[in-house]
């Protein structure tokens, strides 16, 4: 185990099924380092609790192993593992005081009273809530409870502190401060944290190594930076920082058609490859109409401090632009990205992406028309409230005017037909490649989408269709 010398815990094709079948998380494989700190990335729902819950020893995994400084501990109990967790709630015990919160574990580990005060002040110091030993819990404020739990963590003097959701409940100040602080107390302490959020901005600031998951698998894996720059597919890209995502087309050498124009850019995939776009709003340069690439009419502008963020429509497709200058609501303007500027990704196994609307009845439209399906059914633990609006699973307002959904379908799940009205869009065939046992068709739409269609039939290139997509076989995905 010479090479793995300084991996502190290893996950080697763990798969997790619960007894009803459901598989939370699917042959994930992480490497950690000693002292680092890895964040789990993803949705309410895409697995990270169960994975941190079987490096912690609370689950066992259904497949793979776990390794501990090069040794299996698949199946050690969690109080022999070197491991300890902080939870989104603290988990306090409301009728002890700090002190006995923080010494539970040793007293019942036997450890020496003085060696316990010992080590109670030393972590009240590191938290800094000095001289809070007989506070008693009620009296603190969640930040503070949420220190108390981390100390509790702490001294036991783990190897590693699993961390899930720890700021979860606690106000934007108070979390922001909580973040610089636990930062510190990781580099200070330097042993190895595994954090979990749903907070992309939250895992960007704190992290030596952000892990993305999505519905029970890691969708990659690298520094902040490495994820901000070069997303690996969509998803990424969409749940990374605000993101303008196209379905597109390659057009020839370097050259790539999206939203309406055609664009130069520095990857070079064959003419006729269905690939994803990805803009991020700050990479977009207004122009005069007659220089930009594509042109378009702004329908918002907001302040937000350092920049405006631009919304400009063209055709059917949006941007979202931030810059410095500010414009008018109504304005015609050009637009140009500089083509390293432009992420071409081949388009996940061809899944159709697109955004939908919600409408002000909280119902999905596309198009023009509504989808057959309701909020609270395809967002994971959504809820109407009493007056009527809705919330996700972390109890964060859906605001019908801000927030999107983001549908996917796949190519053999559309079919296409000639009673155009049927479809929930009609476009034209511009590309059509045999595959061995069925056609791969490109349709670009009159809303300017390009939709990846495969069908067993020859159609001709430039016949007119309407697209038919079974609600059943979409995927939906919250967008704030
Ligand atoms: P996250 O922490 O990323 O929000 P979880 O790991 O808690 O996600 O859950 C992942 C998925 O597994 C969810 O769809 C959840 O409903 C499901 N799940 C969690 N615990 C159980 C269980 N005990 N039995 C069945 N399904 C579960
Ligand atoms: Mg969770």
């Amino acid at each position: 185990m010479q090479e793995n010398a300084t991996n502190i815990i290893e996950l080697k094709h763990i798969t997790k099924t619960y007894e009803d079948g459901f598989t939370a998380v699917s042959d994930f494989n992480l490497e950690v380092k000693r002292g680092e700190f890895v964040t789990f990335l993803g949705p309410s729902g895409c697995g990270k609790t169960t994975t941190l819950r079987m490096i912690a020893g609370f689950d066992l995994p259904t497949e793979g192993e776990i390794l501990l400084n090069g040794k299996n501990i698949t199946n050690l109990p969690p109080n022999k593992r070197p491991i300890n967790t902080v939870f989104q709630r603290y988990a306090l015990f409301p009728h002890m005081n700090i002190y006995d919160n923080i010494a539970f574990g040793l007293k019942l580990k036997k450890m020496d009273r003085s060696v316990i005060t010992k080590k109670v002040k030393k972590v009240l110091d590191l938290v800094d809530l000095e001289g809070f030993e007989n506070r008693s819990v009620s009296t603190l404020s969640g930040g503070q409870q949420q220190r108390v739990a981390i100390a509790r963590a702490l001294v036991n003097e783990p190897e590693i502190l699993l961390l899930d959701e720890p700021l979860g409940a606690l106000d934007l100040k108070m979390r922001k401060e909580m973040q610089l602080e636990l930062k510190a107390m990781h580099d200070e302490l330097g042993i190895t944290f595994i954090y979990v959020t749903h907070d992309q901005e939250e895992a960007l600031t704190m992290s030596d190594k952000i892990v993305v998951m999505s519905e029970g698998k890691m969708q990659q894996i690298g520094t902040p930076e490495d994820i901000y720059n070069e997303p690996k597919n969509a998803f990424v890209a969409d749940f990374i920082g605000e993101s303008n995502i196209f379905n597109g087309i390659m057009t020839g050498h370097r050259k790539v058609r999206f939203c309406g124009g055609e664009f130069d850019c520095v990857d070079d995939w064959k003419e006729g490859t269905h690939i994803t776009a990805v803009v991020r709003p700050e990479d977009v340069i207004l122009t005069p109409p007659e220089k930009g690439t594509i042109r378009g009419v702004v329908s918002s502008v907001i302040f937000k401090g350092m920049h405006y963020e631009i919304t400009v429509e063209s055709g059917k497709n949006e941007m979202v632009i931030q810059t410095v200058h500010s414009a008018k609501v109504g304005d015609v303007t050009g637009m140009r990205v500089d083509p390293d500027n432009i992420h071409v990704m081949l388009a996940d196994d061809n899944t159709n992406i697109f955004p939908a609307d919600i409408n002000r009845s909280y119902r999905l439209e596309y198009n023009g028309k509504v989808l057959d399906t309701s909020l609270t059914r395809i967002i994971k633990g959504s809820r109407r409230l009493e007056d009527g609006t809705l919330v996700d699973a972390n109890g964060e307002l859906i605001d019908p005017r801000r927030n999107k959904v983001i549908v996917s379908i796949e190519p053999q799940d559309i079919t296409m037909t000639d009673q155009m009205e049927d479809g929930l869009v009609q476009g034209c065939i511009s590309n059509l490649i045999y595959k061995g046992d069925h056609y791969s068709y490109v349709i670009h739409t009159d809303i300017e989408q390009d939709f990846v269609v495969d069908d067993e039939y020859l159609w001709n290139m430039g016949d007119r269709v309407g697209l038919l997509m079974p609600v059943e076989k979409m995927k939906f995905r919250l967008k704030r």
